[in-house]
C-alpha cells in the first residue's frame, strides 16, 4: 500500500539493495518514486528489495554498478535514463568502512578502495547527476543526498580514522557542491548518521560493536536505517525547499 500516491519521479539510491540503502529505497517508493536500486554484488538482496516494492504497488528496477568504476557509472546513468524518464534525485550512499586498522597499520590497497567508492564514487554519481538535473543543462532541476557518518567529526580514533577521514572529504564535497549549483534548481544536503544496525559492523569483523558501544550513545541504543531513511526522505522532499549545504545528524545525540 502506497504511503503518498504523487509521482515523484525517478530516485537513483546507489547501494540502495541493502542496510540504510533498501530503508531509503522502500520509503522513497512508498512516497512515489520510481526507485532505481543500485548495488555491486548481492543480486539477490537487490532482486528481493524490489520484487517487495512492487508486491506493495511500487516501482522500482535493480541495477548493477561499482560506483568506483566511471565506465560503470555512466552504464547505471544511462539504464537510470531508460528505466523510469528523467532523474529527479540521487542519493549518494554506497560506502564502505576500508575495514578496522590503526594509522599505523593502514595499507594503500585499503585506501585505495575506500577513497574509490566512498569519495571517487559519491563525486562522479553527483556528476552525472548535475548534468541531468541542472537548468543550465536543460534539466528541471532536483535534490541530492550524501550519505556520510558522524565519524567525519568524531574520527573514529582506534577504529578507522581512514574512513572517518573519507566522510569528511563527503561534508565538504556536500556543502562546496550545495553552493555551486543552488543557483541551477538543486539542492545537495547530506545525512551523517551515528551507530546503524546494518550488516556493515560485521561484514568489517565486528559483529558485537553496536550493543559494546551503545552505552556511548546518549539515546541508549544504536539507530534503525529506517530512521536515517526517514531523514533522507525529509531532504528529498518540497518541505524541505530552502535547505541546501546542510549535513543533518542522525545518531542518537552521539
Ligand atoms: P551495508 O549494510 O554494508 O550496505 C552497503 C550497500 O552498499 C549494499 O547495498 C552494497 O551492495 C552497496 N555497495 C557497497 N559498495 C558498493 C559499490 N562499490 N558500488 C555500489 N554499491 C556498493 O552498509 P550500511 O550500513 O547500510 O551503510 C550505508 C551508508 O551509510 C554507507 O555510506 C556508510 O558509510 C554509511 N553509514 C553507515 C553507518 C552504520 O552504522 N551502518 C553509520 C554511518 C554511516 P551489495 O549488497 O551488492 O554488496
Amino acid at each position: 500500500m502506497l504511503a503518498d500516491e504523487a509521482d515523484r519521479g525517478a530516485l537513483l539510491v546507489t547501494g540502495g539493495s541493502r542496510g540504510i540503502g533498501a530503508a531509503i529505497s522502500r520509503l522513497a517508493a512508498a512516497h512515489g518514486y520510481a526507485v532505481i536500486v543500485n548495488f555491486v554484488s548481492d543480486e539477490r538482496a537487490a532482486g528481493a528489495l524490489v520484487e517487495d516494492i512492487r508486491s506493495r504497488g511500487g516501482r522500482a528496477a535493480a541495477v548493477r554498478a561499482d560506483v568506483a568504476r566511471e565506465s560503470d557509472v555512466l552504464s547505471l546513468f544511462e539504464q537510470v535514463d531508460r528505466l523510469f524518464g528523467p532523474l529527479s534525485a540521487l542519493v549518494n550512499n554506497a560506502g564502505i568502512t576500508g575495514g578496522f586498522s590503526r594509522v599505523d597499520a593502514v595499507t594503500a590497497g585499503m585506501l585505495e578502495r575506500l577513497w574509490a567508492v566512498n569519495v571517487t564514487g559519491t563525486i562522479l554519481c553527483a556528476r552525472e547527476a548535475v548534468r541531468r538535473l541542472s537548468l543550465k543543462h536543460g534539466g528541471r532541476g532536483g535534490a541530492i543526498v550524501n550519505v556520510s557518518s558522524r565519524a567525519a567529526e568524531l574520527g573514529s580514533p582506534g577504529e578507522w580514522v581512514h574512513y572517518a577521514a573519507s566522510k569528511g572529504a563527503v561534508n565538504t564535497f556536500t556543502i562546496g557542491l550545495a553552493s555551486e549549483v543552488a543557483g541551477e534548481g538543486i539542492r545537495v544536503n547530506a545525512v551523517a548518521p551515528g551507530l546503524i544496525e546494518t550488516d556493515i559492523h560485521a561484514a568489517a569483523g565486528d559483529p558485537g560493536r553496536l550493543s559494546r558501544l551503545a552505552s556511548r550513545i546518549p539515546m541508549g541504543r544504536a539507530g534503525t536505517a529506517e530512521e536515517v531513511g526517514e531523514a533522507v526522505i525529509w531532504l528529498l522532499s518540497c518541505a524541505a525547499s530552502y535547505v541546501t549545504g546542510s549535513i543533518l545528524t542522525v545518531s542518537g545525540g552521539r
